[in-house]
């Protein structure tokens, strides 16, 4: 009876299933046909200093050209990306251009001393030292050093604290890189990543900010994030600043490095460029 009831289910199943590999199997060949035709994208999003409203850098954040169905956002193809072994090329090729395009401003806007370009990786690639070799090439060509840019991972990686993961992130940091942990908050065991002397930056999950004028409790969760990571030295980026109410809130509770819609939403590397100029005067 159970078998039957088994079978029953598979059968249920299946065309779901199917479908999901179907997908799978045509984003694997739009991800390798855009890493092939130049059709993986980079845009960036501005990191704004609250109190003055300078740009401090910017997070570089994929996209993928289809000829077909446009850009595509990464939350659509990330994950097949990093189940297909695919993530590795495509990390390379926004590591090469965001290093590239960070180069540039650099020497086009001079004034803007100290800004950075953050690249998002996948946990899975704190598995595999080649990430490290491929660091080292972009920096070497794009003639950036270390601490130009920083390196953003999530909260779930850090539960995989395996030797070779604690040595790729050891030698990031010899290298200057900065290392950020992103959507703090929303992992497990938060507090204890604090104690991870690797980690330069936290970057405060939107989810925290998306009711905080309304909230009094998340508000006061925010604060005392802010207050705590502040008190150990490290810096705070919050994430998802959306209303000058929020603004004006966060920088009430002691916040200083802001990114969100607010400021600017993710756009390409020319449409920035034009927005520096507008912003740096001369
Ligand atoms: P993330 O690293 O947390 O990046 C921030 C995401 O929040 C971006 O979405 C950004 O567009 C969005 N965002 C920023 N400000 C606001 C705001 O004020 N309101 C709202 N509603 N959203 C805001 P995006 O670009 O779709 O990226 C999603 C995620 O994809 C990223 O989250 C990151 O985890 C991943 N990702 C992006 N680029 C890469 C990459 O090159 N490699 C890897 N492994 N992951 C990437
Ligand atoms: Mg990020
Ligand atoms: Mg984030
Ligand atoms: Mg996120």
């Amino acid at each position: 009876h159970a078998k039957e009831t088994g079978t029953t289910r598979v059968v249920e199943y299946f065309p779901e299933l199917q479908r999901r590999m179907m997908e799978t199997v045509r984003f694997e060949n739009d991800i390798r046909e855009a890493i092939r035709n130049d059709g993986v994208e980079v845009h960036y999003q501005p990191i704004i200093e609250a109190h003055t409203g300078r740009p401090i850098g910017f997070e570089a954040l994929v996209r993928m050209r289809h000829p077909e169905r446009g850009l595509i956002p990464p939350a659509d193809f990330i994950g097949i990306a990093e189940e297909t072994g695919l993530i590795g090329d495509l990390s390379r090729i926004v590591l090469k251009k965001a290093t590239r395009q960070l180069a540039a401003w650099k020497r086009e806007f001079p004034s803007l001393n100290g800004l950075t370009v953050a690249i998002n990786l996948s946990p899975s690639q704190f598995d595999d030292p080649a990430i490290i070799d491929q660091i080292a090439k972009a920096l070497e060509k794009s003639g950036l050093s270390g601490d130009d840019i920083k390196i953003e991972v999530t909260e779930s990686m850090l539960m995989e604290n395996t030797s070779q993961t604690v040595t790729i992130m050891e030698d990031m940091k010899d290298r200057g890189i900065r290392i950020c942990i992103d959507d703090f908050g929303t992992g497990y065991s938060s507090f204890s990543h604090l104690r991870n002397h690797a980690f330069d930056t936290l970057k405060i999950d939107r989810s925290f900010i998306m009711r905080i004028t309304e909230d009094k409790r998340d508000a006061e969760l925010v604060r005392t994030i802010l207050q705590l990571g502040q008190n150990i030295g490290m810096n705070i980026i919050v994430e998802g600043v959306e209303t000058k109410d929020q603004r004006t809130l966060l920088s009430d509770l002691g916040a200083h490095h802001m990114q969100g819609f607010l400021f600017g939403k993710p756009l390409p590397a020319k449409a920035i460029s034009d927005w520096l100029s507008d912003w740096v005067p001369g």
